[in-house]
């Protein structure tokens, strides 16, 4: 096993993955920029190192300060968290010829899952369900109005590189698909650095259902069940859950096979997931792999048991899973909210500063992933999340009691947030009837 890990991320996941460590005994680095020399992960870790000034680009993307950082510290391997260098394969193997181990799926699955058009096309190679659509081009005015022919309208217009729900454009028809393809290419380029785009049919009334994979170095993979994200703003999740109130044990039997055949034909090892659409028929089609921890991972840890993080770090190491698919049980309902510093009269328009008051939520069935404190400064650099909120219950309808009773409790003074509008969202007769679909914000809130 290994001795120490260096981790290069900030904000809760740092934190989340410092305490996995310290639970296996192996000693943390913290890296940190100029605006978190405060931060808890930095107070929390065994040893921490400055990798640069306040911008991401300059700190938590630089890749040498982050390498030199541990070969000073002497770590073994490198955790990445989400975001950030989560996703850059060219990191991944930069790590390996450094003699790090990075905590994460091969360089090459990376790099295939990463390219939404090219994992489009390793999907249909390996049967699994994908939206009609396009393989990845750059498109020309004919091109573009022959496949919007072909696909059928609605169209969404996707970034090859896109993530994290930019990039993308619907056109409604013919009249709207030139405009839309060139100011989706433009953004690609913009944004992304790679202007190609690829074109799927817009899927109405639909979930986003998503599976979680575990794999080994040993050719092992077992899915832990799906977690239910349709509860999006502009393509962004705002409150996930798991299990999902629509699968059969059929459905969810069907398609968990299919996303463990999905991290298959890519060769995929650690924690990993598998996005899918899931229609009012009982279709489902694969969207995109995410080949990292996710943000919303703890509610399939407080519904399987199963601590995510460590089983990455175990991965890593070698270890071969401890279970079978057979050996994975549900039990209970578990509901994360994101509670970000934005200002949802305004548009969601991000709100830093600093929290006044700051009193977590607890008791039964409550868990608390943030890195806030009473006086944190919440920086313009990174992103707005203040923390996640996670209950579990042992149905739905009491996680959801429970879920209203600790976003009540939760106090955090000094910004706005994302509570109020949760426990709206929470308390709609349609959320709680399970009526929940991606389009669910623009059409009940
Ligand atoms: P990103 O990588 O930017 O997160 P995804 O491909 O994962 O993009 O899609 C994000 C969200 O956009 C999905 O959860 C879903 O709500 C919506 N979406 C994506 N593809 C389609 C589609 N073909 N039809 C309808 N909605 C879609």
């Amino acid at each position: 096993m290994f001795k120490k890990i260096l981790v290069a991320n900030r904000g809760e996941i740092a934190v989340r993955v410092i305490r996995a460590c310290k639970e296996m005994g192996i000693q943390t680095v913290a890296v940190f920029s100029e605006a978190d020399r405060d931060a808890l992960h930095v107070k929390m870790a065994d040893e921490s190192v400055l990798i640069g000034p306040a911008s991401s680009l300059k700190s938590y993307l630089n890749v040498s300060n982050i390498i030199r950082a541990a070969e000073q510290t002497r770590a073994d391997a490198i955790h990445p968290g989400y975001g950030f260098l989560s996703e850059n394969a060219g990191f991944a193997r930069i790590c390996e010829s450094s003699g790090l181990t990075f905590i994460g799926p091969p360089p090459e699955a990376i790099e295939i899952m990463g390219d939404k058009a090219k994992a489009r096309q390793k999907m249909i190679e390996a049967g699994v369900p994908v939206v009609p659509g396009s393989q990845a081009v750059m498109l020309d005015e004919e091109t573009a109005e022959a496949l919007g022919e072909e696909i059928g309208y609605p169209l969404l217009i996707k970034a090859s590189a896109g993530g994290g729900g930019r990039g993308m454009r619907i056109a409604q028809n013919v009249a709207e698909l030139n405009q839309a393809v060139q100011n989706a290419q433009k953004e690609a380029q913009m944004f992304f650095g790679n202007p190609e785009i690829y074109l799927e049919k817009y899927m109405e009334t639909v979930r986003h259902i998503e599976f979680q994979i575990l794999g080994d170095k040993h050719g092992n993979i077992v899915h832990l069940g799906e977690r239910d994200c349709s509860l999006q703003r502009r393509n962004q999740k705002l409150l996930e859950e798991a299990p999902a109130s629509t699968l059969t044990p059929e459905l969810r039997a069907e398609m968990g096979l299919a996303a463990v055949e999905a991290a298959k034909s890519v060769g995929y090892s650690s924690a990993g997931t598998v996005e899918f659409i899931l229609d009012q028929s009982g279709r489902f089609y694969f969207i995109e792999m995410n080949t990292r921890i996710q943000v919303e991972h703890p509610v399939t840890e407080l519904v399987t048991g199963i601590d995510l993080v460590k089983e990455q770090i175990r991965i890593a190491a070698g270890k071969s899973l401890g279970f079978r698919q057979e050996d994975i049980r549900i039990s209970g309902w578990a509901i994360e909210c994101r509670i970000n510093a934005e200002n949802t009269e305004k548009n969601f328009m991000p709100s830093p500063g600093t929290i006044g008051i700051y009193r977590e939520p607890q008791g039964t069935g409550v868990r608390v992933d943030s890195s806030a404190c009473e006086g944190y400064c919440l920086s313009p650099y990174y992103d707005s999340l203040i923390g996640k909120l996670i209950v579990w219950g042992a149905n739905r309808h009491e996680a959801i009691q429970r879920l209203e009773r600790a976003l009540k409790e939760y106090k955090i003074e000094g910004v706005p947030t994302t509570i109020p509008f949760h426990l709206k969202v929470i308390t709609n007769p349609a959320y709680i009837r399970g009526e929940v679909h991606t389009d669910f914000i623009e059409r009940w809130m």
